[in-house]
């Protein structure tokens, strides 16, 4: 136990806060959730590296750098409903579940969303709420939300997040090819879905969003 727990504050240490990633209240979440429960048994030494890692089904667990990177960008308070599509280990939920009031995460690989769920269970992440389904679609009964994140790469900016969001949310994305991708950080200023705001955090590489918003499979 007490090897993963130095394991984490390095990754902390030198992989987040040595680049950047500043918001306190981020960088306790990144040294309290135990990211070697979200990954394969065979890859637990490799848990707290600087690198996606394989998850099964040929998606990933993203960078420790990029989970911090992402939450960071949604410039939460506490009392925030956050969607976050493509809940893949479920990782990326456990972060954002100890930093908002309600976490809503959709997957396409029911596999994937039930082991996802067996571990947020076990770690008492009663506020995260998973769905199966093309999250290309949002999750128009529990809309609008304050932000949403986007952990599959979309080829362009979904209009059915941006109806989601509330003004002054925040909806980050990889937009890009196949390949590789733009980690966007778009704001919503006001009731009209075309007044935003577009900002790049970095150039990035993520699994396909499949789907209505993405691509086939
Ligand atoms: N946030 C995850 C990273 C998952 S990788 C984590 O912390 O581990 C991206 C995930 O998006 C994959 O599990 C993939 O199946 C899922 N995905 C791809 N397209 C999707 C879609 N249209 N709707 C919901 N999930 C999707």
């Amino acid at each position: 136990m007490d090897r993963y727990k130095r394991q984490k504050a390095r990754m902390v240490e030198t992989q987040l806060a040595a680049r950047g990633i500043k918001d306190p209240r981020v960088l306790k979440a990144m040294t309290t959730v135990p990211r070697h429960l979200f990954v394969d048994e065979g890859l637990i030494d490799q848990a707290y590296n600087d690198n996606p890692l394989p998850i099964g089904e040929h998606q990933t667990i993203s960078q420790p750098y990029i989970v911090a990177l992402m939450t960071q960008a949604l410039e939460l308070k506490g009392r925030e409903r956050i969607l976050e599509i493509g809940t893949g280990s479920g990782y990326q939920a456990a972060i954002l579940a100890g930093l908002v009031d309600r976490v809503f995460s959709v997957e396409r690989i029911a596999s994937l969303a039930t082991r996802a769920r067996k571990i947020l269970d076990q770690l008492n992440c009663y506020n995260v709420a998973i769905r199966v389904g093309d999250g290309s679609f949002g999750w128009k009964e529990e809309a609008p939300f304050d932000g949403i994140v986007t952990t599959a790469a979309a080829p362009a900016i979904p209009q059915y997040l941006l109806e989601q969001l509330v003004p002054g949310g925040k909806l980050i994305i990889p937009v890009g090819g196949r390949d590789i991708q733009d980690l966007i950080k778009i704001t919503r200023n006001s009731a009209d879905i075309n007044d935003i705001k577009k900002e790049s955090l970095c150039g990035c590489r993520f699994v396909s969003l499949i789907g209505k918003s993405g691509w086939s499979e």
